[in-house]
């Protein structure tokens, strides 16, 4: 399928091409060559290294960073995010995603940390092609809180940020967290102010890997986006020096700098697992014989065909629509992104369902990589937010006054 490049800056036609090719030359084959390791393989030797040195050489590993420090100046950052991370997610979704981590933690750090924190951390990150960011927000207690427009102390999050002397000191712990087993610099969202709720109590803190009291625990092993991992962080009294304090108590107040870039990233991902899951099968069923002519002559298979393809051309204008109004600054962006983050993920997985369903049974058979994709299609469904939760936040955007509220308080 050929993505639509109408409207597309030169530029971004350009970018999108030279992704595209980069997915058919070096992704695809390197997925189709690694289909043990994605299941065999231990974490440490699970993401793919090669091909973020591969990607590094196109010059969109570090497009987050800003110009001084080696990084690509964007005129439309979320709508480039948004063609390019659909290209590379469709060679592999784990892939993107630790690559999408990249991209937004530069983006939070351009934005937010001290010109200090960036002269000291963008060329690390510039000059190592294995220099990973992380995130970390979810704890074990739940996420959706962090989503939603409660700001209560029993809803807010349980790692603690103490101020002492000159430093802050860190306690609690986190998990899910993407590039969590492998990253080399992480923030760090915790509450530092036990009277108030996540919204206006939580603080974020810039914690490089080898700090004093913070440990790496477990990966958790999916069934799907395999080749990124997602790490449990663990702080036992973690000393970082106050410097490296981002954000003071509206940590995430201020996060839509990313957190929009972020969401637009999300639902282009999805779609690339969606684009792949058609091509493969569109292909499939122009091949495969069943009563005696090709799939698509079969009037029930060219239907399906048809609606995965409508599936997908309006997920990728919902998606564009939610980029460019990042883009523009609009007032309703952060509402357009997370209607393009949930339109994605309920129609991507759509998508991949028929996928499999029209390969037969060769559908859930490892060899032909098309279980993958609805395996990859599944993560999406809770990453980065539920579904419900999103929901619940259009519902507010779209009656502030009546929908939404807090059930506490009533
Ligand atoms: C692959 C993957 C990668 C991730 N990467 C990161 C990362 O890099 N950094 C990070 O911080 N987090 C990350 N996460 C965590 C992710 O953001 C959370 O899983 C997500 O926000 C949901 O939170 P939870 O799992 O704690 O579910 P919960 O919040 O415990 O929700 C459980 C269920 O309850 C529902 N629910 C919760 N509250 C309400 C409510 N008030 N009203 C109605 N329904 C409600 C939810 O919709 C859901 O169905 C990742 C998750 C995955 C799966």
């Amino acid at each position: 399928m050929r993505m639509s490049t109408m409207e597309l800056s030169e530029e971004d036609r350009l970018l999108a091409d030279t992704a595209r090719r980069f997915s058919d030359e070096v992704v695809i084959p390197w997925v189709a060559n690694n289909r043990d390791r994605e299941w065999l393989a231990p974490p440490e030797e699970r993401v793919p290294y090669e091909l973020l040195e591969a990607v590094d050489a196109l010059g969109i590993r570090t497009l987050g960073v800003p110009e001084k420090y080696g990084g690509v100046p964007l005129e439309h950052q979320a709508l480039t995010f948004a063609v390019l991370a659909e290209e590379l997610s469709r060679g592999d979704s784990g892939f993107m995603d630790t690559l999408a981590q990249v991209w937004k933690v530069s983006v939070l750090l351009s934005n937010c940390a001290s010109e200090e924190l960036q002269d000291e951390w963008f060329p690390k990150i510039v000059e190592d092609t294995g220099f990973l960011l992380a995130h970390a927000l979810t704890e074990p207690r739940g996420a959706s809180d962090r989503w939603l427009p409660y700001d209560v102390p029993e809803a807010a999050m349980q790692t603690r940020a103490t101020r002492d002397g000159d430093d802050w000191v860190l306690n609690g712990r986190k998990h899910f967290i993407t590039n969590g087993y492998d990253a080399k610099l992480y923030v760090i969202y915790a509450n530092s102010d036990p009277t108030k709720g996540i919204r206006s109590g939580t603080s974020s803190f810039l914690v490089p890997r080898d700090t004093p009291g913070f440990t790496i625990g477990r990966v958790h092993e999916k069934f799907g986006a395999r080749f990124m991992n997602q790490g449990e962080l663990i702080f036992d009294d973690c000393r970082i020096p106050a410097s490296h304090l981002l954000i003071e108590n509206d940590a995430l107040g201020k996060a839509g700098v990313y957190f929009q870039p972020g969401k637009v990233l999300q639902a282009a991902k999805n779609l690339g697992v969606g684009v792949a899951a058609y091509e493969e099968t569109s292909q499939y069923v122009q091949e495969f014989v069943q009563g005696g002519k090709v799939l698509i002559k079969h009037q029930v298979v060219a239907k399906a065909m048809a609606e995965m393809a409508t599936k997908i051309e309006s997920v990728r204008a919902m998606t564009r629509l939610a980029a460019r109004a990042v883009d523009a600054g609009a007032d309703d962006a952060s509402y357009l992104t997370w209607m393009a983050k949930v339109y994605a993920g309920d129609n991507i997985f759509d998508v991949c369902r028929s996928a499999m369903e029209l390969h037969g049974g060769s559908g859930v058979m490892r060899d032909t990589g098309i279980e993958k994709h609805f395996r990859d299609a599944a993560i999406f469904l809770h990453m980065d937010g539920t579904a419900d939760v999103h929901k619940f936040k259009i519902a507010k955007a779209l009656f502030p006054e009546t929908a939404a509220e807090y059930a506490g308080v009533e």
